[in-house]
């Protein structure tokens, strides 16, 4: 006799075929794909994995109707208000537009809340939440002239911060958005944490006292130890990073013990570990099926971040099924190469800087090759001490043959939508050859 499948597996399995399924028969941008599909035959999981991925220039190449499926329309969807146009706020130059569907997103966040402990007891759907991030990626956008509160209150949540790099906020934008959270009492906080930690010193520097919500959620881009470190002096919640895309909706979420959760009910998750030499084969890249989106159909959408498998054994949660992360450890396209040829990520440099005394805020910039300029930010009086030894880790790490420069700076580099990149390679870099075998 088999033994029982356990819970969950079959359905997760279900699931993945017939969206594969479908997508193949009744999703145009998937025409192209048929010929890989060595069918019925093969198991779901060698199916998915004889297919290619989806990149942000295939869903920009077929935009508008070209991954909605072929029975739907979008003219009436969209005047419905089922569906609307989102553009997203990729933090290199793939922004990408896309059709949005609410309900699914708002589904799928849902699930997820489900994968932690403390969000699970605070968020209902109709909970109060602050968002503090770029303009330029949520809310109602970026205006050149202050916006009331009521223009940027929408729904149940309020967006506080109105400016582009944190570095430009005055002594009267932080009272304001103190005021702001203080008198709006929200359950949950949602930040970017370049932005909640750049808010946190500054809360802390003026000496203002700052409401508590009870759960912060970390979001938009990867949670520096330093940020983490700023935001518990001022916030006393649970911090909790909230992982996904405008593409996948919310594809993992941390637990209360600090792991990364499947979101499995609403998303499949490939995972294609990098060679052994660069930190597979527990490192490696994420491949994101969206399950429940009846209007934009995602099949393998490589997400662009660096993923660590967590091999700790069981969660101390008790959550089971799924795949579970210990870590995103930033963007791929933040990947550089040590002085052996080694990937580098941005998890690595952080590890690497964060211990430094004096250090708030690091960045990197790689004019070329083996060229590399730190950008710091640091505590008053700490400047050199503090550049002298990230210039000593980075020779560690990049090799003494590297150029390295470590300066102070009052504000580090924002992209055009106002995230920031912690490394900015300015050469293409190969990716693939993080995972792809010599033959
Ligand atoms: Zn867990």
């Amino acid at each position: 006799m088999k033994p029982p499948r356990p819970a969950g597996f079959s359905s997760y399995q279900r699931l993945s075929l017939k969206t594969l399924e479908f997508a193949l028969s009744e999703v145009p941008g998937y025409a192209a794909w048929r010929r890989f599909d060595p069918g019925a035959a093969a198991s779901v999981d060698d199916r998915y994995a004889a297919l290619p991925a989806l990149s942000k220039r295939e869903l920009r190449e077929h935009f508008p109707a070209g991954f909605v499926p072929s029975q739907r329309e979008l003219g009436p969807g969209l005047a419905a208000g089922e569906v609307e146009f989102a553009h997203t706020s990729g933090s290199t130059e793939d922004r990408v537009a896309l059709v949005f569907n609410p309900a699914w997103w708002e589904a799928s966040e849902r699930a997820a809340w489900g994968l932690n402990r403390h969000a699970r007891r605070v968020a209902d759907g109709r909970h109060r939440e602050v968002v503090l991030a770029s303009p330029r990626c949520v809310g109602p956008g970026f205006s050149a002239k202050p916006l009331s509160v009521a223009e940027r209150t929408i729904g149940r949540h309020l967006y506080v911060n109105q400016k582009i790099n944190p570095a430009t906020w005055n002594a009267a934008d932080i009272r304001r958005m103190a005021a702001e959270i203080n008198a709006y009492g929200p359950l949950a906080l949602e930040g970017d944490p370049a932005y909640l930690a750049a808010f946190a010193r500054r809360v802390c520097e003026s000496g203002i006292d700052i409401c508590q919500p009870r759960l912060i959620f970390l979001t938009y881009s990867y949670p520096s130890r330093l940020y983490l470190r700023q935001i518990g002096k001022v916030f006393s919640a649970p911090l909790v990073s909230s992982y996904g895309s405008t593409e996948t909706g919310h594809v993992f979420m941390e637990c209360e013990a600090g792991r990364l959760h499947q979101n499995s009910e609403h998303c499949r998750v490939d995972f294609v570990p990098w060679l052994s030499r660069h930190g597979g084969p527990r490192r490696g890249r994420l491949l994101v099926t969206v399950f429940r989106n009846p209007w934009f159909v995602v099949l393998r959408f490589d997400i662009g971040d660096v993923a660590r498998l967590d091999d700790r054994g069981p969660c101390p949660c008790g959550r089971g099924g799924g795949m579970v992360l210990e870590a995103i450890e930033g963007r791929a396209a933040d990947v550089t190469f040590g002085r052996e040829g080694n990937a580098v990520t941005v998890d690595d440099l952080d590890a690497a800087l964060a211990p430094i005394a004096g250090i708030m805020a690091w960045q990197l910039d790689l004019p070329a090759p083996g060229n590399l300029q730190l950008r710091v930010i640091s505590e008053p009086g700490r400047s050199r001490p503090a550049c002298l030894q990230a210039r000593e880790r980075l020779k560690e790490i990049y090799g003494g043959k590297a150029k390295i420069e470590a300066m102070t700076v009052k504000a580090l580099q924002h992209e055009a939508s106002g995230k920031f990149r912690f490394t900015r390679p300015a050469y293409p870099v190969d990716l693939a050859a993080l995972w792809r075998s010599k033959r």
